[in-house]
């Protein structure tokens, strides 16, 4: 066996145990051998060698820059040497171009496993991506999506406004067309990779009308950081998850060639909309492996500390938020597969996306606060590893989407299939 394999298997950590198949590549055919919970060899292998590099390259310095809030730019460089990051950028980019949103998933939930901020950072750059991937031309790909390859660069996405996050529509950054190219002003807000990007999706309103609706009012551009006009503010000091950049920026004046506009004038919305389709698994498997970590360390511990003369493991009231870990741990794997193969395979998976990042993030918060309970008193202190988990969990619920809103998107599924069979 390969010595990465070897090792990492030799380090597996408790309740790992479910997964389910799909070749790797993206836009698979259907199996029609029924439904099968097993890794191919090569997602066994990718799996391995992002648990590998959890275990070796995060893990060691995850409470440290938890507490510095430096940006980890040496493990990006190294995921990005190893291949951990940008598999799903295209061959004409000079990219692989074969993960799934599913391998990114295994890679997701692994690496938070180590430490959510970081996979943040790592992660972050596939959102900035995403837009580009299901909306830009060959040539914006290439020139794009390629200096990620050619270099350990980021990618960042930038929607949200001070005044704006759930209600999109809302936003008020614009552009406006002068000649052959666009004009761009505005603020954007809570941009993860904001200060540390290479370039950014910027979703712009082009069409001031207010009757316009939002399926036209807006286009989605390609901006690089570098230049004039686009000036990116402090990194802000959050409550977790604090490896990870996020600031706001600023557009003033910004010209944009129109080879930048991504499909066209008045499409930004559904292209902003619709690379949730494929970011939302992967958030929900990081909040998995969060989760997961979670569980780890609080069944550990309850072995470990012992009250009323035996290991606190064995007190029921322990054992049951354990098991109610465990169950969350299984249920949240399920959902992201189930969002990131459907999505690999072509089917509309908005719904179950939204599902799988609501669940998931709930049984991260659920599971951090009952381990940061079972630890008792040092649960509460920095010395030890939950309360962090803690921190790092609540932004679950609200980044790419809060919990509110997925439950809007579920909801409004539910009524519109219950009326359907009415
Ligand atoms: C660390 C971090 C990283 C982020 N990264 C990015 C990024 O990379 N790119 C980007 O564009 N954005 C990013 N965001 C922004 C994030 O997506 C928004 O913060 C989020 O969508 C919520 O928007 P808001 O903060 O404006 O809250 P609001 O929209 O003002 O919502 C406030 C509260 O009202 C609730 N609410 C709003 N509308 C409804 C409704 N219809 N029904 C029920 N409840 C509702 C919300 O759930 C929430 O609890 C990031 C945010 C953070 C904190």
């Amino acid at each position: 066996m390969n010595p990465i394999v070897q090792i990492a298997r030799a380090t597996r950590p408790i309740f790992r145990s479910i997964s389910t198949t799909t070749p790797v590549a993206s836009a698979k055919p259907i199996p029609t051998t029924g439904l099968c919970f097993e890794l191919s060899d090569e997602q066994k292998a990718l799996q391995d060698l992002a648990r590998k590099f959890t275990k070796e390259e995060i893990m060691p310095v995850a409470a440290q820059y938890d507490k510095s809030g430096e940006y980890p730019w040496p493990i990006v460089k190294k995921a990005w040497e190893v291949g951990l990051m940008n598999g799903h950028i295209p061959e004409h980019c000079g990219g692989i171009g074969n993960f799934g949103v599913f391998d990114e998933c295994l890679i997701a939930e692994e690496m938070a496993f180590g430490c959510s901020g970081i996979t943040t950072a790592v992660g972050g750059t596939g959102l900035g991506q995403t837009p580009v991937i299901i909306a830009g031309n060959k040539e914006q790909q290439k020139k794009y999506l390629g200096r990620l390859i050619d270099e350990p660069l980021l990618a960042a996405y930038g929607v949200t406004e001070p005044g704006a996050g759930s209600d999109v529509a809302g936003i008020k950054t614009k552009a406006e067309k002068k000649g052959d190219e666009w004009i761009l002003n505005g603020q954007k807000m809570w941009i993860t990779n904001g200060g540390v990007a290479n370039w950014y999706f910027v979703l712009a309103r082009t069409n001031p009308d207010p009757k316009c609706p939002a399926s036209k009012a807006f286009t989605g551009f390609i901006v690089e950081r570098d230049w004039p006009g686009v000036t990116p503010g402090r990194k802000e000091q959050n409550m977790g998850q604090r490896a990870s950049d996020t600031r706001g920026i600023t557009f003033e004046d910004v010209r944009i060639p129109k080879e930048n506009v991504l499909i066209g004038e008045g499409a930004g919305f559904k292209i902003a909309m619709g690379a949730f389709d494929k970011t939302r698994p992967p958030v929900a498997a990081g909040a998995t492996g969060l989760a997961n970590r979670a569980l780890y360390e609080a069944t550990k511990y309850s072995l470990e500390r012992k009250t009323f003369g035996v290991p606190i493991a064995y007190h029921q009231g322990v054992a049951f938020m354990l098991a109610d870990m465990a169950t969350g741990v299984e249920t949240a794997r399920l959902a992201w597969q189930k969002a990131a193969w459907m999505v690999d395979h072509g089917q509309k998976n908005t719904t179950i996306a939204s599902v799988a990042k609501l669940h998931a993030s709930e049984v991260a918060n659920k599971a951090a606060t009952d381990a940061v309970q079972i630890f008792g008193g040092n649960g509460f202190n920095t010395e030890y590893p939950v309360e962090k988990l803690m921190r790092d969990a609540k932004i679950y619920q609200i980044y790419e989407g809060t919990s509110q809103i997925q439950r809007v998107i579920i909801s409004r599924e539910a009524i519109q299939a219950a009326k359907a069979s009415m």
